[in-house]
């Protein structure tokens, strides 16, 4: 089952090295309380909120300032009080403590990337989101000794594994893309050529959760945690 040839593996960051999207939904939920909301529910403002992120990402691109961006808007369209001064500034602060939470890694990271490593695998950080954001958590974080290149691009989709396997000169059949996001690290990948391992963590952005596709010739390996790494690798 463990592949003994050196393979090269595309590692996603944002809910598979470390958490993220816990903060988002914390800020969420106290934008919820915030907005309180006298007929919509949770799931109606949600879907409300979805659709005007949806929009103002394919302007803005990801991240914890667009996310704010987004809330305020949100709370713009649906609020059913005038707006006092300082709501925006009290919406905004919901998001600025996703900047400030230290970096949580997922269980077991260090180790398994240790182990990746010393079995001579090629180790290449792929994320996606605002350039600024996501290198101050790869700074903050410990990952920086195991990977060869970190690349941040500002949408995961085929044409972005496309190019980072023509840039790097990767060869399809030894490159696989491990992530926890069906819609931009397993779809994407296998549909460009690749190989990939899922590896599920059960609070993915809703945004990213889509359904796992097979397309391509590539194989797909389903794991529990990333330590399980160890058993393909
Ligand atoms: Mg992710």
């Amino acid at each position: 089952m463990r592949r003994d040839d050196p393979q090269t593996l595309i590692i996603d960051a944002d809910d598979t090295l470390w958490e993220n999207n816990v903060y988002f939904e914390q800020a969420w939920d106290e934008f919820l309380v915030f907005l309180s909301h006298s007929k919509l529910t949770a799931e109606e403002t949600r879907s409300i909120f979805d659709e005007i992120e949806i929009a103002n990402i394919k302007v803005n691109g990801y991240g914890a300032k667009n996310f704010a961006r987004n809330m305020v808007e949100c709370y713009r369209h649906l609020v059913e009080r005038d707006i006092a001064q300082g709501d925006v500034e009290k919406i905004m602060g919901f998001a600025d403590r996703i900047f400030h939470q230290p970096i949580e890694m997922m269980e077991g990271v260090e180790e398994t990337l240790a182990y990746l490593l010393e079995r001579n695998h090629d180790l290449i950080l792929f994320t996606k989101g605002h350039p600024e954001e996501q290198r101050l958590k790869i700074d903050r974080s410990p990952v920086g000794q195991f990977f060869r290149e970190f690349e941040i691009v500002r949408e995961k989709d085929v044409a972005a594994y496309r190019e980072l396997v023509s840039r790097f000169r990767l060869q399809p059949e030894i490159t696989w893309m491990i992530g926890n996001s069906p819609k931009s690290d397993i779809n994407p990948a296998l549909e460009a050529g690749l190989n990939a391992v899922f590896v599920p963590h059960e609070r993915t952005w809703s945004l990213e959760n889509t359904q796992l596709r097979g397309a391509g010739p590539g194989k797909l390996h389903i794991v529990e945690n990333f330590a399980d790494l160890s058993k393909f690798f």
